[in-house]
């Protein structure tokens, strides 16, 4: 059982500080993904969800309790160690796509293929396979200014992909969407889903987090509820783009 869990978190606390101000982001987090799971995180603005985002993706760590990646503890990782887990077993999406702008499609998909070490021929074909993929094999050679925003996120979903990793970690990956586009990457995540990859989709859009098999929300930095079904009631509002008032419309 404990071999198929991805991820597990004990007991971890984050805590920020800038000078003599401390800030609790995560408290107590109890988490456990297992292997092929698509899970979504909910919560208001500030509640914590990129902070376990970063713990989970192995960007950070947690100042106390216990963080494992596919059974090893992620603390006791050397830097190269963990460069390489990020590198290969896990793909990250972002809000703001994060491509290099003045690189092809087909360039920003190449990028992790090249810190990984493989060589150019090899490097374009997998990207390529990647755009096509996610439907955008004939936009291969286009720059991100020449492409939609659905379209940007298409090549970061590919270049999350390009490793092959076990996990896709994606923080508000619709929110500088249109819902139209927003459905798209949605049901990308879906396919790949059912293709064995581990989703963890960090969102406030409760839409797309009922679309999940497990839905977890953070309030405050604590876990409030994890389970197959949204949360009861409405519990927060984020001031940002208003996804919790969402729920009613739903
Ligand atoms: P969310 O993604 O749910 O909006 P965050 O994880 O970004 O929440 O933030 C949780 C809390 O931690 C917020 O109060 C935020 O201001 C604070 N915080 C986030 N990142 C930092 C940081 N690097 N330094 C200090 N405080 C931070
Ligand atoms: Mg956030």
């Amino acid at each position: 059982m404990n071999d198929d869990l991805i991820i597990r978190m004990q007991d971890v606390t984050k805590v920020y500080k800038s000078g003599s101000v401390e800030l609790e982001a995560l408290s107590g987090l109890n988490l456990s993904i297992a292997a092929g799971e698509m899970i979504s995180i909910i919560g208001a603005s500030g509640s914590g969800k990129s902070t376990l985002m970063n713990l989970m993706g192995c960007l950070d760590v947690p100042s106390r309790g216990l963080y494992e990646f596919g059974g090893r503890e992620v603390a006791k990782l050397n830097p190269e160690e963990l460069a390489d887990l990020r590198n290969r077993s896990i793909g990250f999406v972002f809000q703001a796509f994060h491509l290099l702008p003045h690189a092809t499609a087909r360039e920003n998909v190449e990028m992790p293929l090249l810190f990984a070490g493989m060589p150019a021929k090899k490097r374009r074909e997998r990207a390529l396979e990647m755009l096509n993929k996610v439907g955008l094999g004939p936009r291969a050679e286009h720059l991100p200014t020449q492409l939609s925003g659905g379209e940007m996120q298409r090549v970061a979903v590919a270049r999350a992909l390009a490793n092959g990793p076990r996990v896709i970690l994606a923080d508000e990956p619709t929110g500088n969407l249109d819902s139209r586009s927003g459905k798209g990457i949605l049901a990308l995540f879906h396919q790949l889903h059912r293709e064995g990859v581990t989703i963890i989709l960090i969102t406030h859009d409760l839409q797309l987090a009922r679309t999940c098999s497990r839905i977890v929300e953070l309030r405050d930095g604590r876990l409030v509820h994890d389970g197959a079904d949204l949360p009861p009631a409405p519990t927060g509002v984020d001031e940002d783009e208003g996804g919790f008032g969402e729920r009613a419309a739903g």
